[in-house]
């Protein structure tokens, strides 16, 4: 086989021979593959020629074709390796995430158990505190019962000296005056000392109904009668103190509705303070004053003392609330004044006055007629 021309040799196939591709230089719009065979027995030498414009059309497809393909699966692969090496980073944050974790529920349950520890020994303190605070509470309460207990005992000698002093005046004036034979005179002493046994009585009454309302016995009584009384029962008292005592009473006497022991009762705690008030004074005076306003009896006690502190001023009022010594006051007076005058519906006020010392005014409601003509 020979070349047929001076085109370039692309492809080679024998049977016998040579195979050859010959392209001609020119633009050849038909290309043709020439083959030719020796055929020995016949002493032929048989040439054909192919188109093969038609096979070089399919095979740049079948090329384009194949980089398609092969840029498919270049995209594909390099996509894969990408969700691999994704996957694989995503593994190795999830493992050290993990990790983290695992470290940080070690570390919390650490601390959990060391709070759980702290915990445990803070609930044990609480309870040895808290066992501590009921046995502190049961010896408070004792000591509380025993304070109260001896509180009340002095309360009652308190309001007991007054009238007890009164009767050993008068019962030694009363033997003084048998002993002479002076007997009916001595009977005023008597009919005197009866009258103070029967208000101890009354005063041990108001003391049991310190918790209770009392006040059942409510009748009409004279502010008068009950100044007059006082008076008398403190003569002693004012007498060795050198105090002047003022007395101002209307013309008319005043009828409240209550108890006359208690009303008693409460004018001498205001009488008794006043005096104990004045005690350091110069010229010591305590004047007692009633009036009506109105509907209103008052009733007013005041001294030239001290007067009464301003940080006192709102317990003055409570019971064993004292700025006497130890001793000498309990603090029960103005306290069992307050309650019985509110057991009468009235009202107890202190208040210091302008030029010196305290004043309590009583209030209670003027008793009306109509009761009063019924009684
Ligand atoms: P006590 O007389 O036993 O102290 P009170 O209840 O009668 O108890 O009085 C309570 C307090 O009120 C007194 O300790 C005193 O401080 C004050 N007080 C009462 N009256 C007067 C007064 N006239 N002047 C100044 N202070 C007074």
């Amino acid at each position: 086989v020979d070349a047929l021309d001076t085109g370039r040799n692309i492809a080679g196939m024998s049977a016998t021979g040579r195979l050859k591709l010959l392209l001609p230089p020119a633009i050849a719009p038909d290309y043709h593959l020439r083959l030719s065979k020796n055929v020995a027995a016949l002493g032929w030498q048989v040439r054909s020629q192919v188109a093969i414009e038609d096979a070089r059309h399919r095979s740049g497809w079948a090329l384009l074709v194949a980089l398609l393909v092969c840029v498919i699966a270049a995209g594909g692969i390099a996509t894969l390796i990408a969700r691999r090496a994704e996957f694989v980073r995503q593994e190795r944050r999830a493992r050290a995430e993990a990790l983290r974790l695992e470290r940080r529920v070690q570390s919390r349950t650490a601390d959990l158990r060391k709070a759980n520890v702290r915990l445990e020994q803070e609930v044990r303190e609480r309870e040895q505190a808290e066992a501590s605070l009921r046995l502190t509470q049961a010896e408070l309460v004792q000591a509380a019962k025993l304070a109260t207990l001896g509180r009340m005992s002095a309360a009652l000698s308190h309001e007991y000296s007054q009238p007890l002093a009164a009767i050993r005046s008068d019962a030694e004036i009363a033997g003084m005056l048998i002993e002479r034979g002076r007997a009916p005179e001595a009977k005023v002493n008597l009919a005197r000392i009866e009258g103070m046994v029967t208000r101890m009585a009354e005063i041990a009454k108001t003391l049991k109904g310190f918790t209770r309302k009392s006040g059942t016995d409510i009748r009409p009584v004279s502010l008068r009668q009950v100044i007059d009384e006082t008076a008398l029962l403190l003569q002693p008292q004012i007498k060795r103190s050198n105090v002047r005592l003022d007395i101002a009473v209307p013309g008319e006497d005043i009828i409240v509705k209550g108890g006359r022991i208690r009303l008693e009762q409460v004018v001498i705690n205001l009488l008794s303070n006043a005096l104990d008030a004045v005690g350091g004074v110069s010229s010591p005076q305590v004047r007692l004053a009633l009036y009506r306003e109105g509907d209103v009896a008052v009733l007013t006690v005041s001294d030239n003392g001290p007067g009464i502190h301003a940080e006192d001023m709102p317990q003055i009022f409570d019971p064993f609330f004292t700025t006497k010594d130890v001793g000498a006051g309990l603090g029960l007076g103005l306290s069992i004044a307050y309650k019985i005058v509110h057991d009468f519906s009235g009202s107890l006020k202190a208040a210091n006055r302008d030029s010196g010392g305290a004043e309590f005014a009583m209030r209670l409601p003027v008793a009306d007629q109509g009761v009063l003509a019924a009684e």
